[in-house]
């Protein structure tokens, strides 16, 4: 998987500074967190990599590409949003479905990766449900197969967590790990909680007021317990 590279990457709403001088590397394969108060300008940065918010200055690219100007569709990256954002009127397997479609994938190639997509976040025997008809924790495991199965070079995943309740958090944020690792993804998770960001990252970036304070492991950030 590529490398996402951010040099200089700054957001300007009007006067007001959302995201200031952001340099990062996120390695092959990592999964980076951001971590920091709301406001900080965690999500805005998550947005400008995957092409949702245009930067107001600096570079971003993938795997050497410069993609700081191009379109969500032409960057290949999966997408998970707190609110699962899934179509209420489209079963599990249809929401899986959409992006491929869009892609242009024919009938039966589609069929067969929806098919994995789903088995791989355990629930194909749930295809044919409606999101109102499953679990926060099954929607959001929609919503990350509806991620994977175009086969992103890259996963973003904005609070990804935080409607679920503590049990399911916990499963989730496992499944999530290991599916990441399984996948080799280049990934950027943003959070506020900081044990969610400690037990799933391989380094943590920790932001305040636009601009990152500091960048580590997590037990350089925060010291051994
Ligand atoms: P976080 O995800 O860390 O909570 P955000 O990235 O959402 O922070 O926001 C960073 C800052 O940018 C905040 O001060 C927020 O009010 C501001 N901001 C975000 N989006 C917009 C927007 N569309 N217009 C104006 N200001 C915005
Ligand atoms: P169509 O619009 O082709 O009649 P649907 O709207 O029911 O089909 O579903 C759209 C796509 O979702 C299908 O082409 C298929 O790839 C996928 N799909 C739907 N249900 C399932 C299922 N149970 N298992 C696997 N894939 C499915």
């Amino acid at each position: 998987m590529p490398e996402v590279v951010l040099q200089d990457v700054a957001k300007h709403y009007g006067n007001s500074i959302a995201v200031e001088n952001m340099s990062l590397r996120i390695g092959d394969g990592e999964l980076v967190a951001l971590l920091g108060p709301s406001g900080c300008g965690k999500t805005t940065t998550l947005r400008m990599i995957g092409g949702f918010v245009d930067a107001t200055s600096g570079q971003i690219t993938v795997g050497g590409r410069d993609v700081t100007h191009l379109p969500p569709n032409r960057r290949n990256m999966g997408f998970v949003f707190q609110n699962y954002a899934l179509f209420p009127h489209m079963t599990a397997a249809q929401n899986v479905a959409f992006g491929l479609e869009m892609r242009g994938l024919n009938k039966a190639d589609t069929e067969r990766k929806v098919r994995e997509a789903l088995a791989r976040v355990r629930l194909g025997h749930l295809a044919d449900r409606l999101p109102r008809q499953m679990s926060g924790g099954q929607q959001q495991r929609v919503a990350l197969a509806r991620a994977l199965v175009i086969e992103p070079d890259v996963l973003l995943l904005d609070e990804p967590l935080s409607n679920l309740d503590a049990a399911l958090r916990h499963e989730m944020k496992i499944e999530i790990r290991q599916l990441q690792q399984s996948l080799g993804l280049t990934t950027v998770f943003v959070t506020h909680d900081q044990d969610e960001a400690m037990s799933t990252a391989d380094r943590m970036v920790l932001m305040y007021n636009g601009k990152v304070e500091q960048v580590g492991p997590p037990d350089e950030v925060y010291g051994r317990p």
